[in-house]
């Protein structure tokens, strides 16, 4: 029987492979549980076109997830493939040390252009938790330059996931993200996650804002701005739960970095290339010019691994101007600007600038408003989103919206019905997220929600 990745039937079609108990595959998966590693089954895909991926048994599913939030232009682009080929035969690899190509000059520039204020330098990476790790190890570069040894300390916020390097990964912030992991605690400071769903009850959304401001306020009088280095936040959290926060906050966040000197870094990883509509979605979308911004997944539409980071102008200036000129940057990763994934990128943002993001502008409303039925259903606490990412959240109960039993499993049970009606979703816990490949069509969109919502009523009636 085939498996998800929590070990959830994903089908069990008569021309299943039977897969012998006793020779477990040899792929280790990622966010394995320690009883299951090295010795678990997930679900295997065989092809994809569009919006559609097509599993083991020729089943034909829509792409909730858009893999993980980044098959943004579908699958089985042609003009990526091509773009990916002929790359590949013009130049394969140069080395970053000592040579540049010209696709990476090409989409640095291009990049620079389109990236909020004086945005305009770019340091590539081979996906998302390289490029906060990256940001993350300049911060501490340049306050070393600088004589600051002592302002390192990073803050995220409890519902953030920022990658699975070692930096990176301590300012995750998401329920069991650090239960048995050892990370750079002692480096990290975290502030509430701004749910306004979860915000605490009687509170009105402006008080809440304040709260979180102030939170943020007071940690730094705690702790001292001399000791604080960087803010780091997805604009919207993504992985966990697609949180939307208050209006005026992270304008407010912004500006408590700008008086205190603290980076403030914006982890676009899922909210660039056009899921909110835009190339970045910092300044666009939240009016916000952050010191940094990092991203990955959508920038080749997952075709190919590439991420990075967007830095200021003025902060290459401050270390350039700065008493160590001869202070190295120890960090560089072999695969920082690959021509192919360069290369790829440009097509992808070709395609993204030609007629997606108005795409995505224009059916983006839709997309909210046919989730948002799901609300009828007893057992959805709340459907919020923004864009073409929404998160359908389940509860005990409407009246203290409680969350729910995890030896429930209602997202995996969600899941596995979808499965069987023809939908991915991802389940997180008790939530469902939503983050189809751009190209959706409003047609296609009612009959993801659709599916969801007798997904949804199905495991209903199995915990009756
Ligand atoms: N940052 C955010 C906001 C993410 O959602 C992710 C991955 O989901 C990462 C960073 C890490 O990216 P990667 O898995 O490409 O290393």
């Amino acid at each position: 029987m085939l498996r998800d990745n929590q070990g959830y039937a994903l089908s069990d079609g008569p021309s299943a492979p039977a897969a012998p108990a006793s020779q477990p595959a040899p792929l280790v998966q990622p966010w394995p549980t320690a009883g299951a590693i090295g010795a678990e089954e997930r679900g295997l895909l065989q092809s994809g076109d569009g919006i559609y991926v097509v599993d083991a048994h020729g089943r034909q599913l829509i792409d909730g997830p858009a893999g993980m939030w980044c098959v943004n232009v579908g699958h089985r682009n042609a003009a990526l493939a091509d773009a990916m080929r002929d790359q590949a035969m013009a130049l394969s690899y140069n080395s970053p040390w000592y040579t540049t190509s010209q696709p990476s000059d090409a989409l640095a520039e291009a990049l620079a252009a389109r990236a909020p204020g004086d945005l305009n330098h770019v340091f590539f990476t081979t996906g998302g938790s390289s490029a906060v790790e990256t940001a993350l190890r300049l911060m501490q570069f340049a306050n070393n330059v600088r004589g600051r040894t002592e302002k390192k300390l990073m803050v995220s916020r409890q519902g953030g996931y920022h990658g699975s390097t070692y930096l990176a990964a301590s300012l995750n912030g998401r329920p069991r993200d650090q239960d048995w992991m050892d990370g750079a605690g002692s480096l990290v400071r975290k502030l509430t996650s701004p749910d306004p769903f979860r915000r605490p009850a009687g509170m009105s959304m402006a008080a809440f804002e304040d709260f979180l401001v102030e939170e943020f306020r007071a940690l730094i009088a705690a702790e001292g701005a001399d000791r604080i280095g960087a803010f780091v936040a997805e604009p919207i959290q993504a992985s966990g739960g697609v949180i939307v926060p208050p209006e005026g906050y992270l304008k407010r966040m912004r500006a408590l970095c700008a008086e205190n000197d603290i980076l403030f870094i914006a982890d676009e990883v899922v909210t660039a290339f056009g899921r909110l509509g835009s190339i970045f979605a910092s300044q666009d979308v939240f009016g916000v010019e952050p010191d940094m911004i990092t991203f990955a997944k959508g920038v080749t539409s997952g075709y190919f691994p590439l991420g990075g980071v967007m830095v200021s102008a003025r902060f290459f200036e401050v270390l350039r101007q700065s008493n160590h000129p001869d202070a190295m940057f120890a960090h560089g990763l072999t695969y920082s600007s690959h021509p192919i994934g360069c290369a790829v990128a440009l097509k992808n943002l070709e395609l993204l600038e030609g007629g997606i993001l108005d795409h995505v502008n224009a059916v983006s409303d839709h997309f909210q408003q046919s989730l948002k039925r799901l609300e009828a259903l007893p057992l959805v606490g709340e459907v919020r989103g923004k864009g073409l990412m929404a998160c359908v959240e389940c509860v005990a109960d409407r009246v203290s919206n409680n969350p729910l039993t995890l030896d429930l499993e209602v997202g995996k049970r969600i899941d596995a019905h979808c499965h069987e009606l023809g939908l991915l979703v991802r389940p997180l816990i008790n939530m469902c997220v939503m983050s189809p490949p751009l190209t959706i069509t409003r047609e296609q969109i009612d009959e993801m929600a659709d599916i969801l919502y007798r997904g949804i009523a199905m495991t209903m009636d199995d915990l009756v």
